[in-house]
């Protein structure tokens, strides 16, 4: 299998990557971002044999086609077993229907963090730290994150020695779970720094480290943001897992996703494009509603970024979506890259009418404000019984607002633990929900965490400064981070 960029061919023609170049890279040297050059086919016949599967057995025989010879089978089975026994349950995503309404909870929160993210990091941080081990390499990760991106990153490749994590997050931006589960880790290849200003600030720091070719050379820099696609890849298996349960492929399955850079709803657009069959997607925002508004007009305009009760979807640009465009604008680099970089100068990109037409039919959008998203917490709990964190809820609305055929089961992913964000769901309920057993001392952990202003002169001599001390392990120990 060959990977490409959604800009490829508007800077020469690089030869095509495998698996391990594009794992390790991340970001594309052209600023794009990486996907398969086709996508491997799954026919009926062959996804009516992944029935009853454990999850491990079926997220090998997924992945397997992307990864290629990166890792020989016993290694990769050897990853994704290890990767998914740090989950409380060895389903690692229940599905729970919600009474007979025809919705079901995936539940993808049952990692070392919480968050849905985990089933995708908790996999990478292994695939990363196993190759680099093999090649005698060091890599630097640099991210942004708006909450979940960010703990889930950093326990993924803590206290490894072939990987640094500097981590950029909003400062009070993010909520105090979220922001302990960063700096309570007491790794020496950790670093958390806060930065004044938005989660789009943050992103745009950790994007302007990549696009400085020659610094991201001398740290061989990689991303773990969902821009990675290794991360889609992992995430494509729930797709898979839940419809399977649910009857596919002889039954169709529609998915509702609360979305924020698009990383999510991404993968199930390519468990689609790889046979499932998936009826439509409903995709879920917040009062930051760049999304909704896109597949309402076929017209992106960003606007200023406000704080929600669901952070992790406080987000204006949705970085994952140009893989979608790069279908839109069928598959030509060229002509995404040039109307990526009038997106960056005037704020405003535009898809013509037929292609907008297209892609209403697979994708449904809605928003939901702060009072909506409260009151769905509360009406889940009453209707059902499940608590559910502010993410799932704008799903939980949205899925109910756009159900086209009721004989279709519509799964919500739940995507946050309700006790990640327990102050949304105290205000919609009245309970605290407990945090899980085993991280229960977490308000009480030390925090290490660097304040940053927005400059990115500031962030690479930051970095350039750990490095360095690393290399000097005598200096390291003296350092207060
Ligand atoms: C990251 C995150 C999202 C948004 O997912 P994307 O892949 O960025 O669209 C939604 N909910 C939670 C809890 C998250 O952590």
């Amino acid at each position: 299998m060959h990977y490409i960029s959604t800009r490829h061919g508007s800077q020469g023609n690089p030869a095509p990557l495998g698996f391990e170049d594009i794992m390790l890279a991340g970001l594309a040297r052209d600023g794009g971002l990486y996907l398969p050059s086709a996508w491997p086919q799954f026919s009926t016949a062959e996804i009516a044999a992944l029935k009853g599967l454990p999850y491990v057995e079926l997220a090998f025989r997924i992945m397997r086609p992307f990864v290629g010879d990166t890792f020989d089978e016993a290694t990769f089975r050897r990853l994704i077993g290890e990767a998914y026994a740090s989950f409380e349950t060895p389903e690692v995503a229940p599905l729970k229907p919600l009474g007979d309404s025809g919705m079901h909870l995936l539940e993808l929160f049952h990692g070392p963090t919480l968050a849905f993210k985990d089933v995708a990091l908790q996999l990478l941080g292994r695939m990363l730290d196993h190759t680099l081990t093999r090649k005698s390499q060091h890599a630097t990760i640099v991210g942004a994150t708006s909450g979940d991106t960010g703990s889930a990153a950093i326990e993924a490749v803590r206290d490894r020695k072939t990987i640094d994590i500097f981590m950029l997050f909003p400062r009070g931006r993010v909520s105090e779970v979220q922001r302990r589960q960063m700096t309570t880790v007491a790794a020496p290849n950790v670093h958390n720094i806060a930065v004044q200003g938005t989660f789009d600030d943050c992103q745009d720091l950790a994007k302007a480290c990549f696009n400085d070719l020659a610094f991201r050379d001398r740290h061989a820099l990689t991303a773990v943001n969902s821009i990675n696609f290794a991360r889609v890849m992992a995430q494509i298996v729930y797709y898979f897992w839940a419809a399977l349960k649910l009857g596919a492929p002889e039954r169709p399955v529609a998915f509702t996703v609360p979305s924020g850079n698009f990383g999510n709803v991404y993968a199930g657009y390519a468990a689609r494009q790889m046979g499932l069959p998936i009826s439509h997607f409903v995709v879920g925002t917040n009062s930051n509603d760049i999304l909704a508004r896109f597949f309402e007009s076929g017209v992106m305009t960003t606007t200023e970024v406000v704080p929600t009760f669901s952070p992790s979807m406080d987000i204006q640009i949705s970085s994952n979506f140009e893989r979608l465009l790069f279908d839109l604008y069928d598959r030509n680099g060229v002509t995404l890259a040039d109307a990526m970089t009038a997106f960056r100068s005037t704020g405003t990109l535009k898809v013509g009418a037929n292609a907008l037409a297209g892609i209403r039919q697979l994708f449904d959008a809605g928003r939901v404000d702060e009072p909506g998203t409260l009151a769905a917490i509360a009406d889940c709990r009453r209707r059902f019984g499940e608590t559910i964190d502010p993410h799932t809820a704008v799903g939980y609305v949205v899925a109910q607002r756009h159900r086209r055929d009721p004989a279709v089961p519509m799964v919500v992913l739940a995507t946050a633990h309700p006790a990640k964000f327990p102050d949304a769901v105290e205000k919609a309920t009245g309970e605290r929900p407990p945090l899980p057993a085993r991280l229960g001392d977490l308000m009480d952990r030390a925090e290490r965490v660097d304040g940053l202003r927005n400059d990115i002169v500031a962030l690479k001599a930051l970095i350039d400064e750990r490095r360095a001390m690393a290399a000097a392990p005598a200096a390291r120990s003296k350092v207060r981070t």
